[in-house]
């Protein structure tokens, strides 16, 4: 498979490891958007989160939460935002499940995820009712 990321696991491409465990890994992003951005990824290929193992996912948070604090205690940022990208239409350019830690600090305007659409009281309602009826 033609996977930069499982390549990483492999060990057939170095990364700056922050840390790992038998599941997931953590690595810094070789391009990143504040000093600390870390990617975290299941050591098993998925390619976004709707086909990644809910279990999986689990285990991928835990070690979010743990790189979290790492950065939090090193970096002593002022926040820390988390994404994730799925699909090319959401930003994905890797399609390995990855989860974005980004340090941020006061200021320092790396980015805002989304400018607020208005919406009607209608449209709430009538999205939250389609969504509580879909199957799965
Ligand atoms: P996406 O847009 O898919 O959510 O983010 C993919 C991220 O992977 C990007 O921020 C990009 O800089 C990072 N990236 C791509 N190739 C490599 C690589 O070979 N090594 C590392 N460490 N990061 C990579
Ligand atoms: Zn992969």
């Amino acid at each position: 498979m033609d996977c930069i990321f499982c390549r990483i696991v492999a060990g057939n491409i170095p990364c700056y490891r922050v840390a790992e465990n038998d599941d997931s890994l953590a690595f810094l992003d070789i391009e990143p958007a504040a000093k600390g951005h870390v990617l975290v990824i299941p050591k098993q290929h998925s390619e976004n989160l709707l086909d990644t193992k809910p279990d999986t996912l689990a285990l991928v948070a835990q070690m979010v939460h743990h790189v979290a604090h790492q950065i939090d205690v090193t970096l002593e940022p002022d926040g820390i935002n988390i994404l994730q990208n799925n699909r090319p239409a959401a930003g994905q350019v890797v399609m390995h499940y990855h989860v974005h830690l980004i340090p941020r600090w006061n200021d320092d305007n790396v980015m805002k995820a989304w400018r607020p659409k208005l919406a009607t009281k209608l449209d709430l309602n009538e999205i939250a009712a389609q969504l509580r009826a879909a199957a799965g």
